[in-house]
């Protein structure tokens, strides 16, 4: 069964789907970190995309379809992705649709975590993300954590969106084009909201129990 985490940037969707990976064996389909991998490549397309992220912009539907599309067609992963940041829009939540017709796979859940831009802002300014493991802490909430990470605190590095000014821009595209997704989700009976404002543990539970794991 296919899962959707959606929610505006700093929701905890990367977060919960780590947890969701360890316990259960899935697979984490972030299109934000597929696009940071090609940046890091260093390609021509690299640096452009590394322009949109930058600014807070989204990278253009046929990048992301494309790399998407990369990913649903490798079995290993059949029926165990974690959706995490995609849809972000309309036409993605309708393309998302057919190529999962094509291949034959559902959504089980699709699961909205809810957060006030408030939150958001905090989470964000103080997130710092494992380049080895991927794992995210949060310089504010986590500081022993960071000091003892098995990583090693050298490779724990901030995003270079992650400032004011691109917090802000990234919201307010979620408001424009991602928010409306969820009327296109809403009225399915496989789609929950969940208060994503507490403690980590606390929302991983209430996943797991829609899950029913
Ligand atoms: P994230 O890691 O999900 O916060 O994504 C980081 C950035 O990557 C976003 O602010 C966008 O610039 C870009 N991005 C990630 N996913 C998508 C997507 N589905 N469509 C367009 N741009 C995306």
């Amino acid at each position: 069964m296919n899962i959707i985490l959606f929610g505006p940037p700093g929701a905890g969707k990367g977060t919960q789907a780590q947890s969701i990976v360890k316990k259960h064996n899935y697979f984490q389909l972030s299109t934000g970190n597929l696009l940071r991998d090609e940046v890091k490549s260093k390609s021509d397309l690299g640096t452009d995309i590394e322009k949109l992220i930058s600014n807070g912009k989204f990278v253009s539907d046929e990048i992301v379809n494309t790399l998407l599309r990369q990913s649903l067609t490798n079995l290993k992963y059949r029926d165990r992705i974690i959706f995490d940041g995609y849809p972000r829009n309309v036409e993605q939540a309708a393309n998302l649709d057919v190529i999962l017709k094509e291949f034959k796979q559902t959504i089980g859940h699709i699961i909205l975590l809810n957060v006030s831009r408030d939150t958001i802002e905090k989470r964000i300014m103080g997130r710092m993300t494992c380049e080895k493991c991927n794992m995210t802490l949060n310089e504010y909430f986590n500081k022993d954590q960071i000091e003892l990470h098995p990583c090693g605190v050298e490779h724990l590095k901030k995003r270079e969106d992650d400032n004011l000014d691109t917090v802000i821009s990234r919201y307010d595209t979620y408001m424009l084009s991602t928010k409306p997704v969820l009327d296109f989700y809403s009225k399915n009976s496989n789609f929950t909201e969940i208060d994503g404002a507490g403690e980590i543990d606390q929302i991983t539970n209430k996943i797991n129990e829609i899950l029913k794991v």
